[in-house]
């Protein structure tokens, strides 16, 4: 038994559980995104907000989730099945999971083991990016590229991806090919409402938003969704919300804390959304 097995084999089964996977050795452009689940958790603790949930959940009180720190990684391609194994563990304690990343490339490992526990999964995917390219700098395992990749596994019975403002012809063509429901951002308004028959897995890049609420990220991509589209998105889920990740928040590009501050409002509302 590791420490990690240890410490989930004294968890209550049925738990929300909150792990950081601090590794953003497949960003392309900036690195920085590993820092930010120790960030989220300082902001968190920091005394400036309380941990109310808009529904009214005082997460403070509620022993119903726990915070796990950061998962123990080593480097290069054995963290993908670190990952996978740790989230499995988990799940297996019928345990929902909010990972706090790292780059969006932990995606593809954290599915891996969903798909296992869930066969039916709707994936409900909030970026600025498709992230269908086949491979960025010759690494298929980039963070450009967890959602094809999930795709060709076949670890989504559906993709819907909501965010989107910046596609190559390529990924059009794929994401065609796929099957995969996109709403363009310039198609998006906040009435629109996603449905969904089953559990739903969310995965929420960070650069989703417009960087006016959100500069903290490697990629800014202006024209984005306000926190408050997102916030909505979340809240109007009608079917159980199993997993989730935040992604690509980078503490090296957020010197006024406001990123970190969003992330922790997403924290916040995604684990009072999954205790209902
Ligand atoms: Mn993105
Ligand atoms: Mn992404």
């Amino acid at each position: 038994m590791t420490e990690f097995d240890n410490l989930v084999s004294e968890l209550k089964p049925g738990i929300v559980a909150v792990l950081g996977v601090p590794f953003d050795e497949n960003s392309s452009f900036l690195r920085g995104a590993a820092l930010a689940p120790q960030r989220i958790r300082e902001v968190l603790h920091s005394g400036s907000s309380n941990l109310c949930t808009e529904s009214g959940l005082d997460l403070r009180a509620d022993k119903r989730w726990r915070e796990l720190g950061d998962l123990e990684l080593s480097s290069g391609k054995t963290v993908f099945s670190q990952i996978a194994k740790a989230i499995a563990t988990l799940l297996n304690r019928d345990m929902r999971v909010l990972t706090l990343g790292g780059d969006h490339s932990i995606t593809l490992p954290i599915l891996r083991a969903y798909a296992r526990k869930y066969p039916k999964l709707n994936v409900l995917h909030l970026d600025a990016h498709p992230d269908l390219y086949d491979e960025l700098d010759g690494n298929r395992y980039s963070h450009a590229t967890p959602l094809l990749r999930s795709l060709e596994e076949k670890l989504a019975a559906r993709l819907v991806q909501l965010g989107i403002r910046t596609m190559t012809p390529q990924e059009r063509e794929r994401s065609k090919h796929f099957g995969v429901e996109t709403i363009e951002m310039r198609y998006w308004h906040p009435d629109i409402s996603l449905k969904f028959e089953g559990p739903v897995y969310l995965t929420l890049d960070i650069d989703c938003l417009d960087p006016a609420f959100a500069p903290g990220i490697s990629h800014h991509e202006p024209g984005g969704l306000t926190t408050r589209d997102v916030l909505g998105i979340i809240h109007d889920l009608d079917v159980p919300l199993v997993g989730a990740d935040i992604v690509e928040f980078n503490p090296e590009r957020d010197p006024l804390g406001v990123t970190a501050m969003v992330a922790v409002k997403f924290l916040k509302e995604i684990v009072g959304q999954m205790l209902g």
